[in-house]
């Protein structure tokens, strides 16, 4: 079997095993982790970083498979992981729409580059995993693998993926 016919079927049985769990509701924490493994599967990230600064002015922060949307919940990241007091969270209608990083210089060059947290060093596909696309602006892309095409969509998870497709192929 070529490593293409390997991942085409290792793929394959990844969708039908995750459309059973979604069918029968399946542990949250199982769904999260096969889905994410099936996009990895599915797409990959192309591109380059252009020094935008989109990524450290847009940032969102996800604890657990939730986005931190209040300050109560954002304090108490920041006990677990203290590096993320570097970033400034931005309220609209009393929530927390996005955070900045004061750490971004006039350049959009990071000023902590050895010491930004994980979510930095995992950014882009951090932001892919947990948001399903990456920034129009930036220079990174999400693309479809050229196997993806030869799978056997389950329906149940027909619409995701469709709106994962649709969201990337924005010019
Ligand atoms: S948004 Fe993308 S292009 Fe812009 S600084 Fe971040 S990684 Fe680079
Ligand atoms: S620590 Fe650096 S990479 Fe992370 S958001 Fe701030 S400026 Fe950007």
């Amino acid at each position: 079997m070529s490593s293409e016919s390997g991942h085409w079927f290792r793929t394959q049985v990844l969708l039908i095993g995750y459309s059973m769990v979604v069918w029968i509701g399946g542990l949250k924490s199982i769904r999260l982790f096969l889905w994410d493994t099936l996009k990895l599967e599915l797409f990959y990230i192309g591109g380059h970083c252009k020094s935008s600064g989109h990524c450290c002015k847009g940032l969102n922060i996800v604890v657990g498979g939730d986005r931190i949307e209040t300050i109560r919940q954002f304090e108490a990241a920041c006990v677990s992981n203290p590096s993320y007091s570097r970033f400034l969270p931005q309220i609209n209608h009393g929530t927390i729409s996005h955070f900045e990083c004061r750490c971004l210089s006039s350049e959009n060059r990071c000023g902590d580059y050895l010491g930004r947290p994980k979510i930095c060093r995992d950014y882009p596909h951090s932001m892919f995993i947990h948001h399903g696309y990456i920034f129009a602006g930036c220079g990174y892309t999400v693309l479809p693998k050229r196997f993806s095409r030869r799978l056997w969509i389950p329906r149940n998870i027909r619409h995701s993926l469709d709106v994962i497709r649709s969201i990337n192929s924005r010019a």
